[in-house]
């Protein structure tokens, strides 16, 4: 099966949304601060201890989840605002010019 053009449109938004997870989330700080958000997902820690991050959309790192969230932000906007508000907001405040520690508090006011 061949990708479609709205497939492609899909992956490539994602892979746009890995460079700018990577620049948001560049400080360990703000990395932690976001993971630990529950924004974008929660860490859990399986039966045999071994952690992992639970993420939205389907996604398995903190990273991933940034980066599909991004891709539906920019993709599907209005499933994003229904499903996934706290996300939404998040970039809408960071599109805004909002530093990843304000954008993280104004999200959590939503709440
Ligand atoms: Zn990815």
């Amino acid at each position: 099966m061949k990708l479609t053009d709205t497939m492609k449109q899909h992956i490539f938004t994602h892979e746009l949304g890995h460079f700018l997870e990577t620049r948001l989330l560049k400080n360990p700080k703000d990395f932690w601060l976001v993971s630990d958000s529950g924004i974008f997902g929660e860490g859990k820690v399986t039966r045999r201890g071994d952690p992992y991050f639970e993420g939205i959309l389907g996604t398995f790192n903190t990273g991933e989840a940034v980066a599909e969230g991004y891709a539906t932000y920019r993709l599907n906007p209005t499933f994003l605002k229904k499903n996934h508000p706290n996300v939404y907001n998040f970039f809408r405040e960071i599109e805004r010019g909002t530093s990843v520690k304000n954008a993280v508090k104004k999200v959590r006011r939503y709440w």
